[in-house]
C-alpha cells in the first residue's frame, strides 16, 4: 500500500505542508545498489535524489546509505570529503537509513576494521556469516507500527505480504551481524536473537536489502520517520 492510500485509510494528516510528496530521500550514489532504493522511495509518492558531493545533502531531508561493499564507499566518501557534511547532517536530526555495508558504516564499532561514523551504538562483525552462506532470504518478523504523539502517519505493520502478514521477507546478501547493541537500541527485528533491524533515534540500519523486494514498508517507516523529523525542525525554527 503507497504511504499516501495507508494516510487516507487512517485518515490521519501529515501536517499543512509536510507531506510524503514533498519528502525528499537523498540515496549515496557512490557505489552499491542506489538506483533500487530510489525506485522504492520514488514508489512510496516521495521524491530521491542521488547523492554525489556532501554538498547535495543541503536539500534533502533524509538520506539512505545503500548496500555495496562498505570499504569501497568508505573511501569514496573520504575521498569527497564526506565527514562534515555528514556530521551537521546528523546534528541536524535528519534521519539516515543504513543497509548492509549502510550498517556498517553507520556503526560505533567495526570489528576488525577502523571506520565507522558511530552514528548507532552497535559493533558489528562484517564477515559473520562467512563465505559458504553469505547469501540467504528469510521471512523476518518487524515491529513497525508507529503512532507518534504529534499524530503524523500511522504504519501498519500487518499488511500482507508474500511473506505473509507481519513477516518480511528479507533478502541478505553477504550480511554484517549485529554483534552488540546498546540500550539505546530499538530492536524492530531480529533472526535467532540477532538484530537485523534496529533504530537509534533518528538513525535506522537494516542488515538486509529491503530495497530488492516489492514490499515498501520499511521505505514508508523510514519516510515516516524524516516526515516527524521535519516537523520537529519545523516547530523547533517556529519556536
Ligand atoms: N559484506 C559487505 C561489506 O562488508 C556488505 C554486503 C552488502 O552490502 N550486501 O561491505
Amino acid at each position: 500500500m503507497l504511504v499516501m492510500e495507508v494516510l487516507k485509510e487512517h485518515n490521519v494528516k501529515a501536517g499543512p505542508d509536510i507531506t510524503v510528496k514533498n519528502t525528499v530521500i537523498g540515496v549515496l550514489a557512490l557505489q552499491g545498489a542506489f538506483r533500487e532504493h530510489i525506485g522504492a522511495i520514488k514508489k512510496c509518492g516521495a521524491m530521491a535524489r542521488e547523492i554525489k558531493f556532501p554538498q547535495h545533502l543541503d536539500s534533502v531531508d533524509g538520506l539512505i546509505i545503500p548496500g555495496g561493499e562498505s570499504t569501497t564507499i568508505y573511501k569514496l566518501m573520504q575521498k569527497y570529503n564526506f565527514g562534515p557534511a555528514l556530521e551537521k547532517f546528523y546534528n541536524q536530526k535528519k534521519p539516515i537509513f543504513g543497509t548492509c555495508a549502510g550498517l556498517i558504516l553507520l556503526a560505533e564499532e567495526v570489528k576488525g576494521d577502523s571506520f565507522g561514523f558511530g552514528y548507532i551504538d552497535i559493533t558489528v562483525d562484517r564477515n559473520a556469516y562467512g563465505r559458504q552462506v553469505d547469501s540467504f532470504e528469510l521471512p523476518v518478523v518487524l515491529k513497525l507500527g508507529s503512532a507518534n504523539a504529534n499524530n503524523n502517519i500511522i504504519f501498519e505493520s500487518g499488511a500482507e505480504t508474500a511473506a505473509g502478514p507481519d513477516k518480511f521477507h528479507a533478502v541478505f546478501i553477504r550480511a554484517p551481524k549485529i554483534e552488540k547493541a546498546g540500550e539505546k537500541v530499538q530492536v524492530l527485528g531480529s533472526v535467532d536473537s540477532v538484530p537485523v533491524l534496529a533504530r537509534q533515534e533518528n538513525v535506522l540500519v537494516c542488515a538486509f536489502h529491503p530495497e530488492l523486494t516489492d514490499d515498501l514498508r520499511i521505505h514508508q517507516y523510514f519516510i515516516d520517520m524524516v516526515i516527524k523529523s521535519k516537523n520537529m525542525i519545523k516547530s523547533d525554527a517556529n519556536n
